[in-house]
């Protein structure tokens, strides 16, 4: 193997040595299997294909000041899953199945975790599809669940360093009472124009508002969005949104610090009263907002003056990641430590 530069990963592709697989057939989960191939033999009439019967999820494992590799909140995305599956009707994978695969694949490339100095990780992406064949609009009766990793380093390429979104009315990502509370492929489909344009402007992401007034903040594109104002930790309720864990945790971790906690609906003239904004998720941990954009409306709200990260902000960042790499302990048992 070519030694790999821990320190300059960017958030991309890397091939590693294993991935793991487990079927569903004639009604039932097969076992997990290793592969060494990056490809997967599919029927041409697979749901995943035509009718998008696909979803995925991320999550992390980090390298200790110890040598030991602790993957981060995996029971949550394994229920999270189970809520995909369950939105576009596939068939549904146990907790224990999800877990078991997520450690197999893991200990396989332990190799690829990297050092704990490195600030890079291993991204887990584990992936659900359709692959029976059909050709009218019905669910598949054939599934693989499949995991593979690969290290990344910052999802943005400034890694903690504040960057610009926008404000775009032109675009949704998900319809009022549609998939933007699970998280399946379609929805990534529905934001790329809209990203790319972004993208094109200057600006890291859209911050879409909620699809059916346009009136409420809603997130990120692939990363939820919070803001600080005094003593709260502000983040919006959404029917449109994906539940993100890494929200969820510094939810936790802000009230654990005395903050107050709103998630309520946040109507988008507040953008004007908050003191930091980020956007948060697995890919991104935090990264911070320098300003926000609305191009429909002309206005700019700007929250790094001087282009550093805010206080409050750091503050969860640094907590976040101690608890991830296992330089703080694990009260909230968040933290699976491999063997
Ligand atoms: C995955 C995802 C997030 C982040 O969720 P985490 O569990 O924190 O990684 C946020 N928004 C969308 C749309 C996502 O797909």
């Amino acid at each position: 193997m070519k030694s790999i530069d821990w320190a300059n990963l960017s958030f991309g592709y890397l091939p590693t040595d294993y991935n793991v697989r487990i079927t569903y057939r004639d009604g039932e989960w097969g076992e997990l299997e290793v592969s060494d191939s990056e490809y997967i033999p599919m029927h041409m009439a697979a749901t995943c294909l035509h009718y998008g019967q696909e979803a995925f999820e991320g999550l992390k494992a980090f390298r200790g000041q110890d040598g030991k590799v602790r993957i981060f909140r995996m029971e949550e995305n394994a229920r999270r899953m189970l809520s995909s599956s369950r939105g576009i009707m596939m068939a549904e994978l146990p907790v224990e199945r999800f877990e078991e695969a997520i450690c197999k694949v893991v200990k396989l490339n332990e190799r690829f975790v990297p050092p704990y100095e490195s600030g890079a990780s291993l991204y887990i992406r584990p992936l659900l599809i359709g692959t029976g064949a059909q050709v009218g609009v019905k669910p598949a009766h054939e599934y693989l669940f499949l995991v593979f990793v690969t290290p990344v380093g910052p999802y943005f390429k400034a890694g903690f360093k504040p960057v610009p979104v926008c404000i775009m009315r032109g675009y949704d990502r998900a319809a009022p009472l549609g998939t933007g509370t699970i998280k399946v492929g379609g929805n990534y489909a529905a934001s790329l124009v809209a990203g790319d344009k972004a993208r094109n402007l200057g600006y890291t992401a859209v911050l879409y508002l909620d699809p059916k007034e346009k009136k409420y903040l809603d997130e990120c594109g692939p990363a939820n969005f919070f803001a600080i104002r005094g003593n709260s930790y502000i983040t919006p309720a959404s029917q449109s949104i994906l539940p993100s864990i890494t929200n969820k945790s510094l939810m936790q971790l802000a009230e654990d610090m005395g903050m107050t906690v709103e998630r309520r609906a946040i109507p988008i003239e507040e953008l004007g009263t908050f003191e930091e904004a980020a956007e948060c998720g697995t890919a991104a941990v935090i990264t911070p907002i320098s300003q926000i954009d609305d191009l429909d409306e002309n206005k700019s709200y700007i929250y790094t003056p001087d282009g550093k990260p805010g206080a409050v902000c750091e503050k969860l960042y640094n907590k976040l990641r101690a608890i991830q790499t296992g330089d703080e302990p694990d009260v909230y048992g968040w933290v699976t430590v491999l063997d």
